[in-house]
């Protein structure tokens, strides 16, 4: 196993992409084999070591970001061990946690499977999206990683391993967790009292649920409670065909009312039915004019949506959508409409270069990234959205917004000019924070909390919450040694 010491080599380890600065690290662990994992944590556990794991560092939170200690990088162990296919089209995958999410759903593809999560960014480690129960476009009709996730082959702090089934464990009646690790080390506690929220995304502090499995505790924990080697993975079977469109509108107006109409119609699951629905502000279409021109100059806004059909539905399937976006005023013939996948990528690629554009934008400014990733119950979206839009103008922010509008998700990035907007841009986070939880949504639908957004966890679940998650955590790692700084502020662990 590779021990990297040398600052030149372990720089990269110490960002991703949040632009949080001041990580530091005393060397960097690439191991090779379950019981090299097993061995450093032993010893970082009989030394009180902090460990701080990583995966392929595109998160957006700091949360892979080491401040001391050593970290552990899960780059070597990237083998997909297993793809099998059952009679009935479906599937399962067994590979480890640094498997490429990109080389996961090619390899998956290639024998006519699907793995339906998938975060925009797809170079990030298959452990690093279980540990943020990440989401992307296709979570609107097939939900987050977390039930696509069969198995779980988990290190505890001390270096314990153990699989861990779905189904096979749940909490008792009183929501008390208890199970016993191969080597006979007993675990029980007391599951959180708190609500999740009404929300159809949802990625902030623990999973809580009566009689919950026990694998959902691990699956969105951020590397708090345990470390992810390898995981079963549940596959779909590959649909017979697909369209997608990019489809842009001169009225912002009709272009949420053409949404509400489609997810609407996707949900009932008549004619249209949506796997994806993302949405684009006229802003965000300026943004993305830099590598694309040809977007319509009078564009106020843009939506990307896919179906997925058969020989004998895509007709009829296209032209419900047809009909649809005449009915809401689309720009029909500016508008792309993919029928083969070699389309369909490049639409992918648009969608893909808005974030990564404005990642570049918030690097190159030396910026600290102001993005939002919450999310609220469906009804009360239309609050947010004008909140978002009321307090920027009045601030005279530079912003953009996109994202996931089918599940009420979008993000919202404030592009300050200088430090006093950059100040004032983080007080009017902290208001929309407020104001989602005032809607019964969550801080993060799928980016997770991280180190950046710790400090709002106790506005969404209440220091109550906070110290529900802290017991379940000094429990699972009472030598507090797993990605401390992550999900729960330090203060809730140390008094
Ligand atoms: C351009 C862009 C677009 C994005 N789009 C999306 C999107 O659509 N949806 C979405 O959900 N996310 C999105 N993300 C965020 C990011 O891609 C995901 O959060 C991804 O899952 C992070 O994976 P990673 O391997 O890069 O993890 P890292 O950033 O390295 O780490 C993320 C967290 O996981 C923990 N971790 C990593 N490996 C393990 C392990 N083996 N065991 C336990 N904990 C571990 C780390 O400690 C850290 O807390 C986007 C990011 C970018 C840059």
């Amino acid at each position: 196993m590779i021990f990297k010491t040398d600052q030149a080599d372990i720089q990269s380890f110490l960002e991703d992409t949040s632009v949080l600065q001041g990580g530091h690290t005393d060397g960097v662990y690439l191991p090779e084999t379950y019981s090299d994992v097993s061995e450093v944590l032993a010893r970082c556990y009989q030394n009180r070591t902090r460990v701080t794991l990583s995966g392929n560092g595109t998160g957006t939170t700091g949360g892979r970001i080491p401040f001391g200690g050593v970290t552990m990088a899960f780059h070597r162990l990237n083998k997909i061990l297993d793809i099998q296919k059952f009679p009935d089209g479906s599937g399962r995958a067994t590979v480890q946690a640094g498997a490429l999410l990109f080389d996961v759903q090619r390899d998956v593809d290639s024998l006519g499977l699907l793995y339906t999560p998938d975060p925009t960014e797809r170079y990030c480690f298959i452990g690093g999206t279980i540990a943020n129960n990440s989401s992307g476009a296709r979570t609107f009709k097939y939900g987050p990683t977390r039930p696509y996730v069969e198995r779980l082959k988990l290190a505890f702090a001390d270096g314990d391993v153990m699989d861990v089934h779905r189904g096979a464990i749940f909490a008792d009646a009183q929501n008390m967790m208890d199970f016993t690790t191969p080597r006979g080390r007993r675990y029980r506690f007391q599951l959180p009292n708190y609500a999740m929220p009404n929300t159809s995304k949802h990625v902030a502090g623990f999973y809580a649920e009566p009689q919950m499995d026990l694998i959902d505790l691990f699956i969105g924990s951020e590397g708090t409670l345990a470390v992810i080697l390898e995981a079963d993975l549940k596959l779909l079977p590959k649909p017979e065909k697909m369209f997608s469109a990019l489809v842009y509108f001169a009225q912002d107006d009709d272009v949420l009312r053409f949404v509400e109409e489609a997810r609407a119609r996707s949900r009932a699951g008549a004619g249209i039915s949506a796997r994806a629905l993302e949405f684009f502000d006229a802003r965000s279409l300026t943004f993305l004019r830099q590598k694309y021109p040809n977007i319509p100059a009078h564009a106020a806004g843009a939506i990307f949506f896919e179906q997925e059909t058969t020989a004998q539905t895509e007709d009829a399937a296209l032209n419900e959508w047809y009909a649809l976006l005449e009915k809401h005023r689309a720009l029909l013939e500016q508008s792309w409409i993919a029928l083969t996948p070699d389309e369909q990528q490049q639409i992918r690629d648009f969608r893909h270069a808005l974030p990564v554009l404005v990642n570049e934008w918030y690097a190159r400014f030396k910026q600290r990234k102001i993005s939002t990733d919450m999310a609220t119950p469906h009804e009360r979206f239309p609050e947010l959205l004008s909140a978002y839009r009321n307090e920027c103008e009045a601030n005279g922010f530079d912003y953009i917004l996109f994202g996931h509008i089918g599940d009420a998700h979008l993000h919202l990035n404030i592009l300050p000019k200088n430090a006093d907007e950059a100040a004032r841009a983080k007080e009017v986070y902290r208001g929309f924070i407020k104001k989602t939880i005032e809607l019964g949504g969550t801080i993060s639908a799928e980016h997770g909390v991280g180190k950046l957004k710790a400090e709002y966890l106790a506005m969404m679940f209440g220091e109550r919450g906070i110290r529900e998650m802290a017991r379940i955590k000094k429990t699972l790692d009472e030598r507090l040694i797993l990605n401390i700084g992550n999900l729960i502020p330090e203060k809730y662990l140390t008094d």
